[in-house]
């Protein structure tokens, strides 16, 4: 869908350059953003950046883990593009295994990736959101953060804390104009769930009374509308977007 609720506001997607991120990424600048990418591989965010519908779109290399590269990176963003209005944290990934195998790096990792990266983006950009008494922030958590999972303990311990992050910043900027909400999807297809097996696959495709595996868009248009001004009076849920696997 084409029309310009983003028009003349700057939307910063981290792990923009591919699956999901891409997707919101694309959505947002169908809607009139200009769209920064961030993503450790700085060729694969531009590549992404210049694909984008409309223009004025870029894309940095930062690995959203590093408190220092972010603020810097953020500032990059913010001198070219203009002030960031939208945050959308979406940058993540997994190191998967039973409990007595995580190795302290893999549980550093996805702490660190996932839930310290989330901080680190909201708290550069904070600052001038509230002078500004607007902005929007949207966390992509996981349904396994509300349901666990064995053999992924970190990550799902990860997204948990996403949701406590995303419903305390709502309730600290409500009164500065800014909005946080979390989208928690299932299982959607990318290539964080290319490795699993056919048997794998079909074992979760019975868990999904709508029978599906979701697509990045399905994700990225629910973005869109808690980005947009339809969602004007929604501040701190969750919103699983997952085919009702979590019910
Ligand atoms: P992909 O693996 O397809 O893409 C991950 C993106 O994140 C890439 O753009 C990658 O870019 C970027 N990224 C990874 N690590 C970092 C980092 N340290 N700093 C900056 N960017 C980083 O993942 P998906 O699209 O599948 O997942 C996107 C989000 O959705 C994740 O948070 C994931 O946990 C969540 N999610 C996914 C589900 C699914 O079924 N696919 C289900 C539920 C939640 P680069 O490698 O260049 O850094």
């Amino acid at each position: 869908m084409m029309s310009n609720e983003f028009e003349g506001n700057v939307a910063l997607v981290t792990g923009g350059s591919r699956g999901i991120g891409r997707a919101i990424a694309g959505e947002l600048a169908a809607g009139g953003a200009k769209v920064a990418i961030l993503g450790r591989d700085g060729d694969a965010a531009a590549e992404a950046a210049s694909n984008l519908p409309g223009s004025g779109h870029g894309g940095w290399s930062c690995d959203v883990a590093d408190s220092e590269a972010v603020n810097s990176q953020v500032k990059a963003v913010e001198s070219a593009l203009g002030p960031v209005g939208i945050l959308v944290n979406n940058a993540g990934l997994t190191r998967d295994n039973v409990l007595m195998r995580l190795k302290d790096e893999d549980w550093e990792l996805v702490m660190d990736v996932n839930l310290k990266g989330a901080f680190n983006t909201t708290r550069a950009l904070t600052r001038g959101m509230m002078k500004r008494r607007s902005g929007v922030i949207i966390n992509i958590t996981s349904v396994v953060g509300l349901t666990g999972n064995a053999g992924q303990s970190n990550y799902a311990a990860s997204k948990a804390g996403m949701v406590g992050f995303t419903k305390s910043v709502a309730r600290e900027l409500a009164s500065r104009g800014v909005r946080c909400n979390a989208v928690a999807p299932g299982y959607i297809e990318t290539d964080m769930t290319d490795a699993l097996d056919e048997g794998q696959q079909e074992a979760l495709r019975s868990r999904i009374p709508l029978g599906r595996f979701g697509a990045p868009e399905d994700v990225a248009e629910v973005v869109r509308f808690l980005a947009g001004p339809s969602a004007r009076y929604i501040t701190g849920q969750v919103l699983a977007v997952d085919g009702g696997m979590v019910i």
